[in-house]
């Protein structure tokens, strides 16, 4: 079966078709700036060339319209005809305390996606869109929805509640909810097939450290603790985000710097994390790049960055009491030999030697400890897409 895999936002709508069969990527894309000027469709075929193209999009209907063109065009198509498509998925982000595991979409289902609006403004809404679009475009094709939070609502009260008032969180729902689930059970199960021991016997950390990044205790298969919260600002410093903070910060910003609620949102979710340390960017390559030149700028925000990760990881050694395997994904933690060395240096104490050689790899699966290292430590890409075709399948079945 092929399978659609579709990550909606607000104005993009990021694809990629794969066989289920294989596993094979198909081809994948995005279209850009939809319902605003200048709409243009990325569309790149398994093995050739990317291909962009400026066409109108005002709406997400129009976007998914054009993306079926693209996948079965003459040219560069990959299928035949459009009922070649047996199934699609769509990432969502918040399913709330409802949703613990990937389903099927029906009507009951999207009210449940529309009721957890309140909870990921930014997110759901357009998730929502998304679906309806394909509804609208592929109406008797099976969909489901997979989402961010779902692989997380194993956490234990203890892990996801906030000490605030208890009413905040059974009037208001305001509790640790998580994030980039699919990523972290993903590897995690990678992780127990590659040491070779059962996934439900099993401490792993993941440490999926990309522009967002968030770090998840893995323990017996389940995950007992992750650094998102209610929103993806709690945790990690992260490329834009701040993480973790005092929030008497806020009070301080609105009384003393004279920002309002919207400005103080904006710079912690926009202006802080690596970016606004340094002041530089919130691309590694470039903080990396800076630090090289013996930029104090840039080397700060590595060493808050790293010092975090490291911090965090240790409080998952506690809260799981041990770790077999630590996993480092997503765009730092699969491209960034210095990071995954930098942050494990702090892991001595746990028997945690890299392996230089091992280690200087991008991108690529691969054990980085030393044989004689206490604990395993992977670099791991992951594939969130290929999570949800899966997902997908073992539901429409
Ligand atoms: P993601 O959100 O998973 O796509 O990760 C994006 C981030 O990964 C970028 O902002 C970079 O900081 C980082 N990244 C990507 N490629 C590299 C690389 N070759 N070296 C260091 N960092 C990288």
């Amino acid at each position: 079966m092929k399978v659609l895999v579709i990550n909606c936002g607000s104005s993009s709508l990021k694809f990629q078709l794969i066989d289920s069969a294989t596993e094979a990527l198909l081809a994948k894309g995005l279209c850009e700036r939809i319902g605003l000027d200048g709409s243009q469709l990325v569309y790149q075929p398994e093995g050739g060339e990317k291909e962009k193209s400026l066409s109108p999009m005002p709406t997400h209907t129009q976007a998914v319209s054009l993306v079926l063109a693209a996948l079965h065009n003459d040219k560069t198509g990959v299928i035949k005809d459009l009922s070649e498509i047996g199934a699609i998925g769509h990432r969502i982000v918040h399913g709330g305390e409802k949703i613990a595991q990937s389903s099927v979409i029906t009507d009951e289902l999207l009210q449940i996606v529309e009721d957890c609006n309140d909870l990921a403004p930014l997110h759901n809404p357009a998730n929502l869109i998304g679906i309806h679009a394909c509804r609208e475009v592929l109406p008797q094709v099976p969909m489901v929805a997979v989402f961010d939070t779902a692989f997380h609502q194993t956490m234990p009260e203890h892990a996801y509640l906030y000490g605030l008032p208890y009413e905040l969180y059974t009037d208001h729902q305001i509790r640790k909810y998580g994030f980039h689930g699919t990523s972290h059970q993903y590897v995690s199960k990678r992780a127990a097939q590659l040491v070779g021991r059962p996934y439900e016997n099993l401490k792993t950390i993941v440490c999926h450290l990309g522009n967002g990044a968030s770090i998840c205790a893995v323990k017996d298969g389940i995950s007992i603790d992750t650094s998102m919260g209610m929103t993806p600002l709690e945790g990690l410093v992260m490329g834009t985000r701040s993480g973790d903070i005092d929030p008497g910060v806020l009070d301080f910003l609105q009384k003393k710097a004279g920002l309002n609620w919207d400005e103080i949102i904006d710079m912690l979710n926009k202006k802080s994390g690596v970016f606004g340390i340094s002041g530089i960017s919130s691309d590694f390559r470039d903080l990396e790049a800076a630090a090289e030149k013996n930029d104090p700028a840039g080397k700060r925000a590595l060493d808050v960055y790293e010092y975090r990760v490291a911090k965090y990881i240790g409080s998952y050694v506690a809260a799981m009491n041990g770790v077999d395997v630590i996993c480092f994904t997503a765009g730092i933690g699969e491209n960034g030999p210095d990071t995954r060395a930098n942050v494990c240096a702090y892991l001595g104490y746990l028997g945690i030697e890299i392996d230089k050689e091992a280690n200087a790899i991008r991108g690529q699966e691969k054990l980085i400890s030393t044989a004689d290292s206490k604990v395993k430590v992977y670099c791991l890409p992951t594939n969130e897409e290929l999570a949800i075709a899966r997902e997908t399948v073992a539901l429409v079945k």
